[in-house]
């Protein structure tokens, strides 16, 4: 049986004015180095031959039923607006109707150049397929909305960084594609129908309870709030909060200089290109409101009387902070076991953060060692947390099972900086087994693996990764 995969195209249908009819371009030699077998159920592809496969999600074979496009997109990029950005190195192949009624694109990234590309090269390196592999696959499975992986093809040729570099391509899957800057262009350029149409299919596909532009704008907004308090839960950096990389299903997407943070700081910044920490840990839920308020003044250009539309929008927007709060102090109380709310719960939240802060204590090891007692270890003054353990003992007791309900939102593992740059280098190296081996443990994080516990050690200093970039 040749391989195939079931497409149900609904966004090649649309106006050509949102994309560029494009095939993949074909590389040199495709080899397969990853299949999510998982990923491939829910969408409805059986695997087939690793030869036919790898053609296939290198982008040397356009598979039936495939559509191939690149999509047009704007964005502010830094808080400056970027009047034309566009799928640069990615190819849309289409679109699939898994079992569960959910429409997902299939995308291959690195895929070759495309209209869109300006200087790039339209291609990706082995390090960041296999960082966003590993790294959107984690999220998956630590519960957060996510783009996911579904293969990786290394294209035998070489891709020309700072040296030369092994290609790579990453089929990536998502609820959706289009992004705040799939709305901004058309809106800056005055294309008022396009944009009506972009917003009628966005609530078709995603938010079909929505009413209008205005409905669309707060169903977004209500998932971007739980997904940002998700990121906060698990120390999550993503690194490029530009419009352009923020996705109107409200799944994590870009997965570029983003890192889980080891030692707690809430400035905490690891991208290479954000010299300014406009994108540090503790700013992401302002990044959001700001991220928002440009898709609300994108959505207030196709309406004939904007002016009645901006008061409900200004509320919508306006509302964020307030509702980012209330979902970091509940994201926050499950981490520290408390189900009920109290007054106190807020400040005591922050006495223990800013014990973690001074004290260096590692995010993810100090949460999971709160529910066996081992925390005070984490801090390098142990006595920090002894005066701020009372308080939490007593509120503790007022709760009915805190340990299982710090178990279940406390990750023991995260895909932490060091080790995925040492599986990189393994990976160019031509070893795998890391990979796979993170990958492994990986798609269990709430459970202990004792076989795999230096997964969950910090990095020493030599292993320290000050920073990540884009690739
Ligand atoms: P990002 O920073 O990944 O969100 O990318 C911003 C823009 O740059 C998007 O339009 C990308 O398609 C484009 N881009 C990034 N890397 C490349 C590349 N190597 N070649 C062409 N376009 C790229
Ligand atoms: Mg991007
Ligand atoms: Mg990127």
């Amino acid at each position: 049986m040749t391989f195939s995969i079931p497409f149900d195209n609904s966004f090649a249908g649309l106006d050509p004015v949102f994309f560029t009819k494009l095939a993949p371009e074909p590389v040199a030699a495709p080899q397969l180095r990853a299949f999510n077998e998982a990923l491939a159920d829910v969408l409805g592809i059986a695997s087939g031959e690793p030869a036919e496969m790898a053609a296939v999600f290198g982008g040397s074979q356009v598979p039936d039923g495939a559509e191939p496009l690149a999509q047009l997109y704007s964005g502010h990029q830094f808080g400056t607006y970027n009047p034309q950005l566009g799928d640069g190195r990615a190819i849309l192949l289409g679109e699939t109707l898994g079992a569960d009624g959910i429409r997902r694109d299939i995308q291959l990234k690195g895929s070759g150049r495309t209209p869109y590309s300006r200087q790039g090269d339209g291609r990706a390196w082995l390090g960041p397929v296999l960082r966003e592999y590993v790294v959107s696959e984690a999220m998956h499975a630590l519960g957060i909305p996510t783009t996911r992986a579904l293969a990786v093809v290394e294209t035998g040729e070489t891709v020309w960084r700072e040296r030369g570099l092994p290609g790579a391509v990453l089929t990536r899957v998502a609820q959706s594609h289009l992004r705040v800057g799939t709305f901004q262009i058309f809106a800056v350029r005055g294309q008022v129908d396009a944009l009506k149409t972009l917003t009628q299919y966005a609530i078709e596909r995603h938010y079909p309870e929505a009413q209008g532009p205005m409905g669309l704008l707060r169903a977004v907004r209500d998932r971007q709030v739980q997904l940002i308090a998700a990121w906060m839960g698990v120390g999550f950096i993503h690194g490029v909060m530009n419009t352009d990389n923020c996705a109107i299903a409200g799944e994590t997407i870009d997965y570029g200089p983003c890192a889980f943070m080891d030692d707690f700081h809430p400035n905490r910044v690891f991208s290479s290109i954000d010299r300014m920490g406009r994108y540090a840990y503790a700013n992401q839920p302002q990044i959001i409101v700001w991220n928002l308020a440009q898709l609300a003044t994108a959505l207030l250009q196709q309406l004939d009387d904007p002016e009645a539309a901006v008061e409900e929008a200004t509320e919508i927007i306006h509302a964020m902070p307030a509702l980012l709060q209330a979902a970091w102090v509940d994201t926050f109380r499950a981490k520290i076991g408390l189900t009920t709310k109290e007054d106190g719960d807020q400040d005591l939240i922050m006495g223990l953060q800013e014990r973690m802060t001074q004290e260096r204590a590692d995010f993810t090891d100090t949460f999971r060692a709160l529910s066996d007692g081992a925390a005070r270890d984490q801090f390098l003054d142990p006595g920090a947390f002894d005066q701020w353990e009372p308080s939490w003992r007593a509120r503790l007791a007022r709760e009915k099972a805190p340990l299982d309900v710090m178990r279940a939102v406390n990750p023991v593992f995260i895909p932490r900086n060091h080790r995925i740059e040492q599986m990189i280098e393994a990976a160019v190296a031509g070893d795998f087994a890391p990979f796979e081996r993170l990958n492994r443990v990986l798609s269990d994080p709430y459970s202990e693996q004792p076989d795999d516990m230096d997964l969950t050690r910090p990095p020493t200093e030599n292993e320290v990764v000050a920073a990540t970039f884009c690739g």
